[in-house]
């Protein structure tokens, strides 16, 4: 019995992680406007301006 709640305690914490990548945070893409997965989130410091966020994809350097 132990041994079994041990596993399902497990088997929900992978599931958080798995939900934790995929969660949508209140950061707004610099380029298209549209808020970002915490998966492809990328914070980038600009000077004056403080914190940009972009999609991983959208960033271009
Ligand atoms: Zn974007």
């Amino acid at each position: 019995m132990a041994k079994k709640g041990e596993l399902s305690k497990t088997a929900r914490a992978s599931l958080a992680q798995r939900d934790d990548r995929n969660h949508l945070t209140e950061r707004v893409c610099a380029k298209c406007g549209e808020r970002i997965l915490l998966k492809e989130l990328l914070p980038v410091k600009v000077a004056n301006k403080g914190m940009v966020y972009y999609h991983k994809a959208h960033y271009q350097v």
